[in-house]
């Protein structure tokens, strides 16, 4: 008997080699045991460039709908995507344009494996990063001041009165101004989906900036954050026995890499760029990150983090064998399974999900594996065995149905 389900969940299908992945994942890893019920958008760039992109836009609002989704990796289109694929236009990132619709965070946490050894030991959990994706640089207007020119900020308020600031006198020669920004609904977004995510996946919270000398535009995110925890969710923290803390962003980084992981590291818009960088590699592979985008409102859509792994796609084209990695693909869709479970109180359907995430793991801690894995493996008594991409769904299948 396949296991029902009463709310469908938006599927999302992508391009190229995660295309083909996910087409075997449903085929060998879901369908056999579930009912999939699914509202199909189909984002591959040929799909958003017959749409005018609207499919985007309709899935952004499907999850808004139904609550819960799960993406494939998507091209973002560049020039030579543009060419390749005889676009109308160049299309924005999807991932983009579902993130403004659903005002999102994205957080993205490390998959562990026994065998797998973080190159940072004392890591025993996994640190997931949430990155707030809004304004400060990567909004922000600058400018090659000459030598002689003076630097100021002028702020005309609704009244028409302005206030002037000082930002740099270049008489002595020439320099470089930048002008940021953030605002205080997107912050509040931010800090609202981080809370929620704490809650809902039983975890700390870690928020850090350096407002000691960023004392406005820093001490702002730092006040939001503490106003909404004293005010929204320090009862629900306490019942559930989970921390909120604020530290400075230096302090932060020296906690973490002597912590055991284990909680949600909130982190401004540049350093969240930076850090979920250094938190992939060390924990080991790209291949093995996960990603899931939360709406401050609670609705969740999940995907990998990597992208459409090109190269091994064009091989896949030529008819050569793969082996590309499709563990993050997997806990993606478990992810969205999960949720879809808990919200409509279907425990069937979220055990198969970690079910299924256990079989996944248990086939690389037995020493099967991809090949981006089998030079990071070291397991005593465990040779690793490399194995295409399609052997290593069979392998798991083969797992998941002696659990
Ligand atoms: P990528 O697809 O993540 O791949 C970069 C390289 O990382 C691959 O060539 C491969 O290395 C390795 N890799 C990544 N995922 C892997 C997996 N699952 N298994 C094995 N190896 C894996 O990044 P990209 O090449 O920069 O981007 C390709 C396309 O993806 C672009 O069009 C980009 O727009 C899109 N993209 C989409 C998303 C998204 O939808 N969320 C995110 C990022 C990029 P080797 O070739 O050395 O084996
Ligand atoms: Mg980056």
């Amino acid at each position: 008997m396949k296991i029902k389900m009463t709310t469908p969940l938006v599927e999302i299908q992508g391009d190229e080699m995660t295309r083909i992945l996910w087409d075997w994942i449903k085929e060998i890893l879901l369908e056999p045991y579930i009912e999939l019920k699914t509202e199909f958008y189909d984002l591959g760039l040929m799909s958003r460039d017959q749409t005018s992109d609207q499919i985007t836009i309709d899935a952004a609002n499907a999850i808004k709908r139904l609550g819960v989704g799960v993406k494939c990796a998507t091209i973002t289109p560049n020039h030579q995507r543009m060419e390749e694929y005889d676009l109308k236009k160049m299309w924005s990132s999807p991932n983009g344009t579902l993130r403004a619709i659903l005002d999102g965070t994205v957080f993205r946490a490390p998959i562990l494996v026994d065998g797998i050894q973080p190159y940072i030991p004392a890591w025993k959990k996994p640190i997931t990063i949430a990155r707030h994706a809004y304004g400060d640089m990567y909004k922000n207007v600058e400018y090659l001041a000459p030598q002689g020119s003076k630097a100021e900020l002028v702020i005309t308020k609704p009244d028409g009165s302005q206030k002037t600031l000082l930002v740099h006198d270049f008489e002595g020669g020439e320099g470089v101004v930048s002008g940021m920004h953030n605002t205080v609904k997107s912050i509040t977004s931010f800090a609202r989906s981080c809370f929620n995510y704490a809650v809902d996946t039983r975890q700390d919270l870690w928020f850090a900036t350096k407002d000691t000398i960023s004392k406005t535009y820093d001490g702002k995110f730092k006040e939001i954050f503490n106003d909404i925890y004293q005010n929204e969710y320090k009862s629900k923290f306490d019942e559930l026995g989970l921390n909120y803390e604020y530290t400075l962003i230096d302090d932060s980084i020296s906690r973490v890499v002597r912590s055991e992981g284990g909680f949600i590291w909130a982190l401004k818009n540049y350093d969240g760029d930076v850090m979920s960088d250094m938190i992939a590699t060390a924990y080991g592979s790209l291949a093995m990150m996960t990603s899931v985008l939360v709406s401050p409102d609670g609705k969740y859509e999940y995907e990998a983090a990597h992208g459409t792994v090109t190269r091994h796609y064009y091989r896949h084209q030529k008819g050569e064998e793969t082996s590309t990695n499709s563990v993050a693909t997997i806990f993606a869709w478990t992810g969205a399974l999960n949720r879809r479970g808990v919200m409509d109180n279907n425990a069937e359907l979220s055990d198969f999900a970690k079910r299924l995430e256990k079989a996944t793991l248990a086939t690389i801690e037995q020493g099967v594996m991809t090949g981006d894995l089998v030079g990071l493996f070291r397991k005593d008594g465990v040779t690793p065995k490399k194995v295409n991409s399609q052997e290593f769904l069979f392998e798991i299948k083969n797992r998941l149905e002696n659990l």
